[in-house]
């Protein structure tokens, strides 16, 4: 298997799309535009770069941002072995190398100095300068930067700065509507559609109170976590409790609304 090869999605993800977003993809991808990917934790960021990479036949490397993470964690370091030092190239300098799609998830919480390693990929000039090796890479005409951004967890002080962000085309996501929700989590877990229908009505409850003493509404990716827990046989109100309640907040008055939201459903 080659070095590429290995990053390449054999197999269809399931995706259900939203709106145009993969149309919009795919003529970004064909013009190598830098994508942004705006949207709360757990709708489905993830999943559409994973159907994108599997349609557009690229291979997809992605790298979970933090904020300990350097510049040498995304572009590659010296190190040392029996035989001397040996260069190893990063996440992002790999991608670029063998035209990869690379998927910054949550390019946020990476500290700013770490972020702008990535702005010379995103130009005209699509070149990543590796510093302590002395050496410019320049990105494999198929490479492409991608990256996710939750404008919920922003403020002034952890933000991109305009000088990254507007490098970037932008799709918005959000949770996706009714119908399409209940068929996302019962074919992801194997529930009847009813139920699946119940979860994502008291998924609405709880959207309504971001701002109001939560700080994001249940996600997706939580009623799909729901309905595992039911498709084992666990009684729904439990199921609701441990993964679409504890999870989201320590507040005992919130959790008391939320777990009668809950026993309004089940
Ligand atoms: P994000 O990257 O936005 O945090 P993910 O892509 O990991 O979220 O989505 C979480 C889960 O939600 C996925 O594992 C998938 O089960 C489900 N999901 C959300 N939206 C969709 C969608 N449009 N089609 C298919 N699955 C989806």
């Amino acid at each position: 298997m080659s070095n590429a090869d290995q990053y390449l999605i054999q197999e269809q993800p399931y995706y259900r799309p939203t709106a145009d977003e993969v149309a919009l993809f795919e003529a970004a991808y064909a013009a190598r535009m830098p994508v942004m990917l705006k949207g709360p934790t757990g709708c489905g960021k993830t999943r559409f770069v994973e159907y994108m990479a599997w349609k557009l036949k690229r291979p997809l490397i992605t790298v979970a941002c933090n904020e300990d993470m350097t510049a040498s964690d995304l572009v590659g370091r010296f190190l040392l072995d029996a035989s001397g030092t040996r260069w190893q190239d990063g996440p992002l300098t790999l991608a670029a190398r063998i035209g990869a799609i690379c998927y910054l998830d949550e390019v946020v919480e990476a500290r700013q100095d770490t972020t702008v390693v990535i702005h010379p990929l995103t130009d005209h000039r699509r070149t990543l300068p590796l510093d302590k090796k002395g050496e410019l890479v320049h990105a494999h005409p198929d490479f492409q930067l991608v990256i996710s951004y939750n404008p919920g967890y922003q403020n002034l002080l952890k933000d991109l700065k305009q000088s990254t962000k507007q490098r970037f085309g932008a799709l918005d996501f959000s949770y996706p509507e009714t119908a399409v929700e209940v068929d996302v989590v019962s074919h992801e877990t194997g529930i009847d559609p009813k139920i699946a229908e119940k979860l994502v009505q008291i998924a609405h409850r709880a959207r309504n109170l971001k701002g109001h003493g939560l700080d994001e509404g249940i996600s997706t990716r939580l009623l799909v976590y729901a309905g595992h827990l039911i498709a084992k046989g666990i009684a729904p109100r439990a199921a609701c409790m441990m993964t679409l309640v504890r999870p989201l907040t320590d507040d005992p008055d919130m959790r008391d609304t939320l777990d009668a939201a809950v026993a309004t459903f089940f």
